[in-house]
């Protein structure tokens, strides 16, 4: 349920349209900017399709018809004066027009966003074929199996990390990420319930 309150939105100071910036709900890159006017932004909310307004052809236009690379919206929100939209989105392919995933580069920020592209890599892959992937084959062999390798890896990286070695804590702690997602999905959990606890946590910090 996305929460817009719908009259905060200013149509009029763009000649009945806004910016709708379309962000990445789990890598946080974003994606493409386009343009809705007020029946564009409200098909985008009854649908849960991102469903822009193109000005060179002057028409509604659902993002995907054509090339099916839809962005499924999950949240929106206004900026600070309305003359702007935050779309958060999963999508279901490369969200520019010209192949890239985003119109502004393919690359994920070597940062926080990776846990995102890994967490929905890790749920690509646990549907794979077995012999196709050390992921599928790991959920197979059951969640006690899964939790011992988050165990080891939770060791190594200890160990790297006393042991003053930097690439090797850096190796290990990637390790333990990567397992760490897997047990996640072990149990139909993800990033985002853990990093939820965070900041519960930092709002009662004192
Ligand atoms: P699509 O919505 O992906 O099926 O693409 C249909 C048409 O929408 C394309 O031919 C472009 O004119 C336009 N389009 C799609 N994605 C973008 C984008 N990220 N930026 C600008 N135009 C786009
Ligand atoms: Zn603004
Ligand atoms: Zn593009
Ligand atoms: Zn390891």
């Amino acid at each position: 349920m996305i929460a817009l309150d719908i009259s905060k939105v200013d149509f009029d100071k763009g000649g009945g349209l806004v910016c709708a910036v379309a962000q990445d709900r789990l890598t946080l890159q974003v994606l493409m900017v386009a343009w809705m006017d007020r029946a564009a932004l409200e098909e985008t909310l009854a649908s849960g399709e991102a469903t822009f307004f193109s000005r060179s052809r002057q028409a509604r236009w659902r993002k995907g018809e054509t090339s099916g690379n839809t962005l499924r919206v999950t949240d929106v929100v206004a900026d600070c004066d309305g003359d702007t939209l935050l779309l958060s989105v999963e999508p279901a392919g490369p969200a520019c027009h010209r192949g890239a995933v985003s119109c502004f580069g393919d690359a994920v920020a070597p940062g926080i966003g990776r846990l995102g592209a890994l967490e929905r890599t890790v749920a690509a892959r646990a549907s794979a074929p077995l012999a196709e992937s050390y992921t599928a084959k790991l959920l197979g062999e059951g969640l006690k199996r899964v939790a011992q390798k988050v165990g080891e890896e939770g060791v190594e990286t200890a160990l790297a990390g006393a042991a003053g070695d930097d690439a090797e804590l850096c190796n290990e702690a990637a390790d333990l990420l990567y397992h760490l997602a897997v047990l996640l999905k072990a149990r139909g959990l993800n990033f985002a319930d853990v990093t939820a606890v965070l900041g519960a946590r930092a709002e009662s910090a004192r």
